[in-house]
């Protein structure tokens, strides 16, 4: 198996604003491991440079500056042949006029091997429970969205591919496919574990499919973690807000005599070595502010049931301030009621204003 190795890679495309041409940062110094077998996903919202970052990755297009290494030997010494990357994109990209049988043996084909085919079919239709076989003759005009996804990615793993890239190959998809195709992905990569890198703009794809999740934002990695600690332990608000659904709850306030205080909340011990009058964001996520008799008393103004989760997404009102909670759906809640509310002492993640880092 493959190691990937990013050393402060850039890349700009040159653009047209108003009739200037303009130098765009569209990957960022980036550099990062992904190690042997794992997979890693990117996650960042549209345009933040992901399909750049992985075409980089996989040698379609070269860095401006810096490098990248498959098991330590630089991927422009490694000749196309040998990389043995195995791609899946957003639109598909099966030849058209190929049947699926053509598409998926078309590397083993390349390879003399074309007689292994059938097997390889067998054991992807095994693992993902779907009947692929069913699909091997018809073109990719006669598959829909979710068959030709399958079919494509049956052909990338049909290649022993060294490193495996996904550029966001469900989002077309309607919700309940892509949750199916997600599942098959996944015991796939259990299977077949490759070294993966699976670029998304979807959190939970990302949650449910990769080991680590590396955030973007305009270019550059903010932030390389487990989901648990991109969501406890956000490096800086742009993480905080981007992971976790719903969003992050955010309070403005300030500091006095080493205590944050806001608007409604307040009181809370801070880092002892910000002066007084610091401008400082309280981040508190939805399921840990309460009900609580000694909180602050506040509105329902929504209540929306969550019943897989067992629990009402409640959003709340008090002197102007707005926030969202967790409560367990035996609660008697509805809208116009009181309740006093209180955050987790041992769950506040305080930013600072002005840049946005994390300060405690
Ligand atoms: P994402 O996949 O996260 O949506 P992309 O990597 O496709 O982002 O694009 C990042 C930025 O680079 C965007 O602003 C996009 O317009 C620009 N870009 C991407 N490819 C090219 C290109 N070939 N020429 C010029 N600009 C490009
Ligand atoms: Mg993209």
């Amino acid at each position: 198996m493959t190691t990937i190795l990013l050393e402060n890679v850039s890349k700009q495309f040159e653009q047209m604003s108003s009739g200037q041409p303009i130098r765009l940062q569209a990957v960022d110094h980036v550099s990062m491991r992904i190690a042997s077998g794992q997979v890693l996903a990117v996650l960042g919202p549209s345009g933040c440079g992901k399909s750049t970052l992985l075409r980089l990755i996989a040698g379609l297009i070269p860095p401006d500056t810096g490098r990248i290494l498959y098991d330590n030997v630089e991927l422009d010494e490694i000749p196309g042949q040998d990389r043995g990357v195995g791609m899946v994109f957003q639109e598909g990209a099966l030849i058209p006029h190929w049947e699926a049988r053509q598409n998926i043996g078309f590397f083993l084909w390349l390879r003399h091997r074309e007689h292994e085919v059938p097997e390889r079919v067998a054991r992807i239709s095994q693992i993902t429970g779907i009947g692929l076989e069913k699909l091997l003759d018809r073109f990719p005009s006669q598959l829909s969205g979710g068959e030709r996804q399958r079919v494509g990615v049956a052909r990338a793993l049909a290649r022993d591919p060294r490193v495996f890239l996904f550029d966001e190959p469900f989002s077309n998809l309607d919700a309940k496919l892509r949750a199916q195709a997600r599942v098959e992905l996944k015991r796939l990569l259990n299977e077949f574990p490759v070294t993966s890198v699976y670029v998304t703009h979807d959190q939970i794809e990302a949650v449910a499919l990769a080991d680590r999740i590396a955030v973007m934002r305009e270019g550059r990695i903010e932030q390389v973690g487990t989901f648990q600690q991109l969501y406890h332990n956000p490096l800086n608000l742009f993480v905080a807000t981007f992971v976790g659904l719903p969003t992050i709850n955010l309070f403005q306030g300030e500091v006095r005599d080493h205590q944050w205080h806001g608007r409604n909340f307040g009181g809370y011990p801070i880092r002892n070595d910000l002066p007084d009058g610091t401008r400082i964001v309280l981040g508190v996520r939805p399921e840990f502010i309460r009900p609580s008799a000694d909180g602050i008393p506040a509105y329902v103004q929504a209540v929306t049931p969550h019943f897989a989760e067992r629990h009402y997404q409640i959003e709340m009102a008090a002197n102007g301030e707005h926030w969202l909670m967790l409560v367990p759906i035996e609660t008697l809640v509805t809208v116009g009621d009181l309740l006093y509310c209180a955050p987790d002492p041992e769950a506040l993640q305080y930013f600072d204003r002005e840049s946005e880092t994390r300060v405690g």
